[in-house]
């Protein structure tokens, strides 16, 4: 155990994954983007291949090209690419590229010749991405039959094979906005032009987590499940899936102090003791990507961490390294066990308390923890279905550590 630390609970990804695959009775695609949302992007690849996901997603051709050197060789999508990004790597090694563009499909027209791909080869893997209404990446309605037609004919000259169609929801934490139901007509007229065209893709896609759970209509050949992999809940009460969070950010405490009434803590002496207490110092802080909007300012409602089997509130700014809680009069020992969230099973907030009072989402609480804080890799949670795969996970080897 190190002095401060995330420590990711292997086997709760693979059973979220599993649970996911049962639930939806689909191919799945684990996201894997943005290092496993701060999980450790090639322990969350494994435990989730473990588990049975037939893809895997990430964003940027350089989590793809990790993923491959780091073992990985099942089916592999990435959808974010500048126009200078080399795609000749990505392409020899066997990932299904993104493009939305006829410029798109050029760019990679040009890499699968230097990857050796096309006339001279196999052809690429290329997945085509229709904008149904997110206006984010994606071919608008008006882009899409020329994008289908250039698609098609790099098809036929042995370029590529058009290996999926698929789109992304904006909406679908909220399953009776409108929109969704937008979205799904407008993926199922792209399919339409798609197929008419002759295109024949092996996988539609159109769900996340959240539409995975809650729009079985949206979940065509596969579903892209990133937040609920790591036991988050996209969507909390509109659904009975249980979903066991991966995620422990926990510390040693570094000092226990008594302080007087009248006593201002932190920079800016945002918060003054109103009677004598006790406060306990907790090693991390803004550089491990703790937000200062987890502070409270002066009055309640910041993030609470768990100390001695208590909640204790945090009090003043959160500093770039550390931050002081509140003891109200108790001496735990120094080098006590600080838990910042984690599954909540042994009291502790959750990383979807964190992100209410940091008014933002638990995706962002979790991708953001890291700075010098290091990871550590644990089988936790009971495996219900598969006894083979209980081996121990641990290695705190420096290449896992947090980038
Ligand atoms: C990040 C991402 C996902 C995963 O979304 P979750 O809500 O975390 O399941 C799926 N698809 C795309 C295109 C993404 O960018």
């Amino acid at each position: 155990m190190s002095r401060a630390e995330i420590v990711v609970d292997l086997a709760a990804i693979r059973r979220n994954v599993r649970a996911l695959r049962e639930r939806t009775g689909v191919a799945m695609m684990t996201v894997v983007k943005a290092d496993g949302y701060g999980h450790g992007m090639l322990a969350s690849a494994r435990a989730a291949r473990e588990a049975g996901s037939e893809w895997l997603g990430v964003a940027t051709i350089d989590e793809a090209l990790a993923l491959r050197a780091g073992g990985d060789s099942g089916r592999l999508l990435c959808w974010l690419t500048v126009p200078a990004d080399d795609l000749a790597p990505v392409l020899a090694a066997d990932v299904d590229v993104t493009a939305y563009t006829v410029e798109g499909l050029e760019r990679v027209a040009a890499a699968a010749v230097r990857a050796g791909r096309g006339a001279t080869g196999r052809p690429a893997r290329v997945q085509l991405k229709v904008d149904t209404g997110l206006s984010r990446g994606g071919a608008t309605a008006a882009q899409w039959p020329e994008v289908v037609a250039r698609a098609r004919a790099g098809e036929r000259d042995g370029t590529w094979r058009i290996t999926g169609i698929w789109s992304h929801f904006s909406t679908s934490e909220i399953p009776e906005d409108p929109a969704n139901a937008e979205q799904e007509a407008a993926f199922e007229e792209a399919l339409a032009v798609a197929a008419a065209a002759g295109l024949q893709p092996e996988v539609r896609h159109l769900a996340n987590s959240a539409a995975a759970l809650l729009r079985p209509s949206s979940r065509y050949d596969l579903v892209r499940c990133g937040l609920a992999s790591y036991g988050l809940d996209p969507a909390p009460g509109r659904h009975d899936l249980a979903l066991v969070p991966a995620m422990t950010v926990r510390a040693d405490l570094a000092l226990v102090k008594q302080i007087d009434a009248g006593a201002s803590v932190s920079y800016g002496h945002t918060w003054t003791a109103t009677a004598p207490t006790t406060l306990g110092l907790v090693p991390i802080g803004y550089a491990e990507g703790i937000s200062r909007h987890a502070a409270a300012g002066g009055g309640d409602g910041g993030a609470e961490v768990l100390v001695g089997k208590r909640r204790r509130p945090i009090r003043g700014a959160i500093c770039m390294d550390q931050f002081v809680v509140d003891l109200d009069g108790d001496t735990p020992p120094e080098g006590d066990e600080v838990l910042l969230w984690g599954p909540g099973t042994r009291g502790e907030p959750t990383a979807e308390d964190w992100a209410r009072v940091c008014d933002t989402i638990s995706y962002e609480i979790v991708t953001r923890v890291g700075g010098r804080l290091t990871r550590r890799y644990v089988d936790g949670v009971a495996d219900q279905h598969a006894h083979d795969d209980r081996h121990d996970d641990r290695h705190d080897a420096p290449g896992e550590r947090k980038r």
